[in-house]
């Protein structure tokens, strides 16, 4: 019942909007019409789920491509994807796998083998990344560095019951100091360069000098015993489903919010609440930002910066029957 009165009100809302009534509706009625910064996988989820619940949202992208980060590129007969090609375990991807459930696409998860490659001196060395044991095979990490692994089990042991991937403000004492410092301090130069290093870079494709020890810590509590999957045709099929279902204002960066009484203004729309999804870096380069935010969270924005780990170009040599690939790092 709630759902069919739900799509009711959006209509008349749509009707009312239609014929220029979007201030009336919202003051008396106190419909929701949210304005969502940035349309990748969050933005775009965030669009999806207030539709669900018969609310208005517009998403804004800078991008005339699809998804941010979350895009798939096809060439040559390969699917590539821009960023997440990686799911880890279901009971740790949850939201996204019931996402993914959601648009109907669960039958196309892919499970795949946790191996990795390490490069030292010119050799690959190939470990799975969900068992500790294959470390020690490996030659990059010398003998005292092996002997320090049982170090990591015992504090990723004695700081668990603070490490909740769903829950990472449960873990804010530990957003003090980056993965390198921590790795370092804690481990070693090794530990850095071949675990915690990759780990982070792969995944999220940050610097360990940038990046919080937090994310470390909360990736290395689940990644033994972790299952990878990935999605058949790319990560990028999730946010062309979502963006098939969002209205989306796109190929321009949202230069200004404005606050106007108990609504804002993004370029001449208005909106009851705003959503920014941006990079955090992007956010206070948002004029009207900084006038909205205070306190802990405004500090942490100017606090924010993000860069690559690295720029990575493939390119295909041969047919996908013999599919080798060149990769080129800058
Ligand atoms: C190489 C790589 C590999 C990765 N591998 C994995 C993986 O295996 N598994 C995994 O879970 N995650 C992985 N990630 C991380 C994952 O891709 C991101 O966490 C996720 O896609 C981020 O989504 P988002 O919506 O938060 O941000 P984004 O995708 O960055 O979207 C932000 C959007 O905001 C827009 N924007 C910015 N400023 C403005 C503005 N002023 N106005 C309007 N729009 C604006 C941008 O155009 C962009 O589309 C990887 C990332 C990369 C780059």
């Amino acid at each position: 019942m709630r759902a069919i009165g739900n799509l009711v009100l959006a209509a008349a809302y749509r009707v009312i909007r239609a014929i220029g009534g979007s201030d009336l509706v919202d003051r008396f009625y106190g419909m929701k019409r949210v304005a969502i910064i940035g349309g990748g996988l969050a933005g775009l989820t965030c669009a999806y789920a207030l539709k669900q619940r018969g609310m208005e949202a517009v998403v804004f992208d800078a991008s005339p491509l699809q998804g941010g980060r979350a895009r798939t590129e096809h060439r040559d007969g390969f699917t590539v994807d821009a960023g997440a090609q990686y799911l880890l375990d279901p009971e740790l991807f949850r939201n996204t796998f019931r996402l993914i459930r959601d648009l109907g696409l669960s039958s196309d998860i892919l499970p795949i083998a946790p191996h990795a490659g390490q490069v030292y001196k010119g050799k690959i060395y190939r470990y799975s990344v969900a068992s500790a044991l294959g470390l020690l095979k490996f030659k990059g990490l010398n003998i005292a560095d092996k002997a320090l692994l049982p170090r990591m089990a015992y504090l990723l042991a004695r700081y668990s019951p603070q490490l909740d991937f769903h829950h990472p403000e449960h873990g804010l004492d530990f957003d003090d100091e980056t993965v390198a410092s921590f790795a370092k301090r804690e481990l070693s130069q090794n530990v850095l360069n071949y675990v915690a290093g990759p780990l982070i870079s792969t995944l999220f494709f940050y610097g360990s000098e940038e990046t919080s020890k937090l994310l470390y810590l909360l990736l290395a509590r689940h990644m033994y015993n972790t299952r990878i999957s990935t999605l058949q045709g790319g990560i990028g099929r999730v946010t062309a489903r979502l963006s098939q279902e969002t209205s989306i204002v796109a190929g321009g960066p949202v230069a200004t919010v404005v606050a106007d009484g108990s609504s804002y203004v993004i370029e001449t729309q208005r909106f009851s609440n705003v959503v920014v999804a941006a990079p955090g870096d992007a956010v206070l380069g948002i004029a009207g930002m900084e006038e909205l935010l205070s306190g802990p969270p405004l500090f942490h924005f100017m606090t924010t910066w993000i860069r690559h780990a690295y720029q990575k170009a493939v390119g295909f040599l041969q047919s996908p029957a013999v599919a080798r690939m060149s990769l080129r790092t800058a």
